[in-house]
């Protein structure tokens, strides 16, 4: 049997004294896309951020094809052809997409002088052999969302020779870019890299997924092959109880009253409203876009102080002029 491509070996990490990884292993295997699932918070970033350099690991071993690396920096995970598309955009919004895509790693000319035609040139290149719809000198402040997300996956996409980490690459996508995005990785693994892939959205792991890795607060619960298991057993592992408690029943709210709001208002996105909190209460605030929803929030919360009406705590008033 040849080496892993990569192996994760007893990776604990605590953060000022809480532990967030518990002598976790993950094995990657050359050309497989490796789903990594787990509730938030259950500690799946932080692996990968370790994996990346980003974060150090307390304890445990990574062996890259069967040697054993230290990753003390993103700087040394690129160098042995790791990259992570990151959940948080971690672009520089006033450079360039080709200036993007390259940060850190920009062709030079001899001299030590960045080559900016070769760097524009190979950012085009990236940019089409993925069927990116982007321009590789427009200004990334001016991209959307999504755009974003697109020069967030060249530049992994460009870094990548043995692993790439997607974490939660589609919650900006449109299904149409979704399934661009499967298609790379489809190509990625063809190309025998391992992907590692966190999402969510778990009607897409079927679709590409090779093997699993699930973690609940912070320990890995199950690894194997994807189709071993089927959705339930997946939920059921994930939040640690058999699924028909997943929305574990509530108890009754109280009849003391937390917070009224009463009459608020600020004279142009909400007016007259009214409402009772009580203890232990979930209070749901519905509306279409633009009903006033936010607007209200932030009035309660002192980020915008309301022209009319007031808001009583434990039926005191309370004016909160700041958050
Ligand atoms: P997931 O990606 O599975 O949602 P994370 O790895 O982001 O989970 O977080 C796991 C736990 O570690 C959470 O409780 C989170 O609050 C905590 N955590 C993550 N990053 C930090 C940090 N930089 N400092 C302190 N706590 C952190
Ligand atoms: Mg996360």
């Amino acid at each position: 049997m040849p080496d892993p491509l990569l192996e994760m070996k007893g990776i604990s990490k605590s953060f000022a004294g809480n532990p967030v990884l518990s002598d976790v292993d993950l094995v990657l295997w050359p050309a497989e896309v490796h789903a990594l699932v787990g509730e938030n918070g259950a500690g799946k970033s932080t692996l990968m951020k370790i994996l990346n350099g980003v974060y150090q690991r307390d304890s445990g071993h990574i062996r890259l094809e069967g040697k054993e690396i230290s990753l003390s920096s993103p700087h040394d995970a690129r160098r042995a052809g790791i990259s992570m598309i990151f959940q948080e955009h971690t672009l520089a919004t006033h450079l360039t997409v080709a200036e993007n895509i390259f940060l850190g790693m920009e062709p030079v000319r001899s001299a030590g002088i960045l080559n900016n035609s070769k760097m524009v040139d190979l950012a085009k290149e990236v940019l089409e052999r993925n069927s990116f719809p982007l321009k590789a000198s427009a200004s990334v402040s001016r991209l959307t969302r999504a755009e974003k997300q697109l020069v967030e996956i060249a530049r992994a996409l460009t870094i990548a020779t043995r692993v790439v980490v997607m974490d939660e690459p589609t919650a900006m996508l449109s299904h149409k870019e979704c399934e661009a995005l499967f298609d790379i990785i489809r190509d990625l693994r063809e190309r025998g890299l391992a992907i590692v892939y966190i999402s969510h959205r778990m009607e897409e792991l079927p679709q590409i997924a090779d093997r699993l890795t699930i973690l609940r607060d912070g320990r890995r619960v199950y690894s194997g092959a994807f189709n071993s298991m089927d959705m339930h057993g997946i939920i059921c592992h994930m939040v640690g109880r058999e699924i028909h408690e997943l929305y574990p029943s509530r108890g009754e709210p109280g009849s003391e009253t937390m917070l009224e709001v009463r009459n608020l208002g600020n004279g142009r996105q909400y007016r007259n409203v009214s409402f009772e909190l009580h203890k232990g209460e979930i209070l749901g605030l519905a509306g279409l876009v633009g009903a006033g929803r936010t607007a209200l929030a932030q009035g309660i919360f002192g980020l915008r102080t309301p022209t009319e009406g007031c808001v009583l705590m434990r039926g005191k008033p309370a004016r909160f002029a700041s958050s």
